[in-house]
């Protein structure tokens, strides 16, 4: 399939109640892509009355998909993911149209995002309750699960699919409906997923897509709407915070994944190949534009002359150009801004004292290209330590012991992930107790998993995704008494 016949081939208009249906103001929004900076789609942007109709229409549904067996919910998430497997070329496609990443990572994320569908198509059926007697003797204690009730959803535009289905997925399991407004700058590949589920059978009502340019006017019927029960979103974590104190209002269950510093510790006993190797993943994976990049790198005083050079080899062997060309590593940033301020964080770390080993500058031409970078020698205070950079900037510091090495990386308000590099496992266990963050790589530089928990602690978030907890997210329990029948 061409470029062009995949694009005409996304639905261009909200999906409400099972029905695809314009915007209520008739009025569209641009889809562009970064590589070029062209406007490749148009599609409906939705207004406040489009949100209440979606808001209905979930709401409506709530009760028979509730009431819909565990199996059956389940099996339609498996044919989901069969059917995206099967139609993984078309998908990375799309993503690299509207996001920029590599082909090559592309496929890689239908492969993440489609295993929320297969992994939670397996957990439906194995919500399950418990039943005992009291401690006293007196009373049977009965303890059901059920669904939250309608969820809202808000994603953002670097990992398009993923972030969905890491949603989508468990919410289905548990028996809940959705409505979903994906980032407005990568709306396509919501909208062709959603099409996709429509195609395995998805009920009228149970996923409900709204894509817009006034995220806060189109969320705000729904977050005041009594019928809503949970806001799980995927974001900055400023937006997060003005989200709970909306969310607050009507008490509504929250998940929040939020933003990251992630700390990349490499100690001196560390195997220097494997820190290179997790270095070069953990930073340049979907052009640094991850919430898990490492942000930080903490290199122990000995080895950071060593470390420098050779990421900044591997740095200078990257390609960097348009994501479906062959062989290309970096693809463009999001959009202007994102080059603006990788260039800002570079500029202020050279103002204070670090150097560049490769890079530090935006790329003159079409689309929103920043050249692949290492900075060395950046000192404490410099913004590229405190900010979230979301570029191909891979910043070093040092440390000198381990109680050094702690404390630089906890010192942040986030608390997202930690990667550590020793071939110590005493040390690296300690590191594990020692980390203020929801999740860590031990010796790896790529974590995330279908069948683990994601998330994190301080102002990183609330609520993990994905694994055995990722259904407990839309699942309200329930305990019951009744009396000894024996008595
Ligand atoms: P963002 O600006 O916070 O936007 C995320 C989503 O929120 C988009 O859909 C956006 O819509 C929407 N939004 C913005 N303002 C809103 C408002 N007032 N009311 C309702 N919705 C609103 O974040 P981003 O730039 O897209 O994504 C990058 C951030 O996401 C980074 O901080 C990254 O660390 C974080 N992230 C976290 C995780 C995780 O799992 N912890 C995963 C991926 C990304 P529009 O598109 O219309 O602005």
């Amino acid at each position: 399939m061409t470029e062009s016949e995949l694009l005409a081939s996304v639905p261009d208009q909200l999906f409400i109640g099972g029905e695809w249906r314009a915007s209520t103001s008739g009025k569209t929004l641009d889809v562009h892509d970064p590589s070029t900076g062209k406007t490749i789609r148009q599609i409906a942007d939705a207004t406040p009355d489009d949100a209440r109709a979606a808001m209905d229409a979930a709401a409506e549904a709530q009760e028979s998909w509730a009431a819909t067996p565990a199996r059956e919910r389940g099996e339609l998430l498996r044919r989901a993911f069969d059917l995206l497997i099967e139609r993984r070329e078309e998908f990375a496609l799309l993503m690299t149209l509207e996001m920029g990443k590599p082909l090559a990572e592309s496929r890689g994320e239908v492969t993440y995002g489609g295993e929320f569908l297969r992994w939670f198509s397996e957990e439906a059926p194995r919500v399950a309750g418990r039943y005992g007697s009291n401690p006293e003797g007196t009373g049977r204690m009965i303890v059901t699960q059920r669904p939250v009730g309608p969820c809202y959803f808000i994603t953002p535009w670097n990992f398009p699919l993923a972030m969905a289905t890491r949603k989508i997925a468990p919410a289905l399991a548990a028996g809940c409906t959705v409505v979903i407004k994906p980032a407005a700058l990568t709306p396509l590949t919501t909208l062709h997923f959603v099409k996709l589920l429509e195609e395995v059978g998805l009920p009228a009502g149970v996923v409900n897509v709204l894509t817009t340019s006034s995220s806060g006017a189109i969320s705000e019927p729904i977050l005041t709407d009594d019928r809503l029960r949970k806001l799980s979103f995927t974001g900055s974590t400023p937006v997060g915070v003005s989200l709970l104190k909306q969310a607050a209002d009507k008490v509504l269950r929250t998940s929040m994944e939020l933003g990251g510093n992630a700390p990349f510790i490499v100690f001196d006993d560390a195997d220097l190949d494997k820190a290179v190797d997790g270095a070069i993943a953990a930073k340049f994976r979907n052009i640094g534009q991850a919430c898990t990049a490492a942000n930080r790198f903490i290199v122990h005083e000995s080895l950071a002359d060593e470390f420098a050079a050779r990421v900044t080899e591997r740095v200078n062997g990257f390609t960097v150009g348009r994501g479906t060309e062959d062989g290309v590593v970096i693809g463009p940033l999001i959009d202007d801004r994102a080059v603006a301020k990788a260039k800002a964080l570079v500029e202020d770390a050279v103002a204070r004292g670090a150097s560049i080993r490769t890079g530090g500058k935006a790329i003159d031409g079409d689309g929103t290209y920043f050249e692949p970078t290492v900075v060395s020698g950046v000192v404490p205070g410099s913004d590229i330590l405190r900010e979230e950079i979301f570029g191909p900037v891979l910043s070093i510091t040092t440390f000198t012991d381990e109680a050094e090495a702690v404390r630089i990386a906890n010192d942040t308000e986030y608390g997202l992930i930690g990667y550590v590099f020793t071939e110590d496992m005493a040390r690296g266990q300690r590191m594990i107790e020692a980390l203020d963050t929801g999740m860590m790589g031990l010796n790896v530089g790529v974590i995330s998993n279908a069948a683990a928990p994601f998330g994190g602690v301080k102002q990183s978030g609330l609520g993990r995704e994905g694994g055995a907890e990722g259904i407990h997210e839309y699942l309200a329990t329930k305990y019951t008494m009744t009396p000894n029948p024996f008595a």
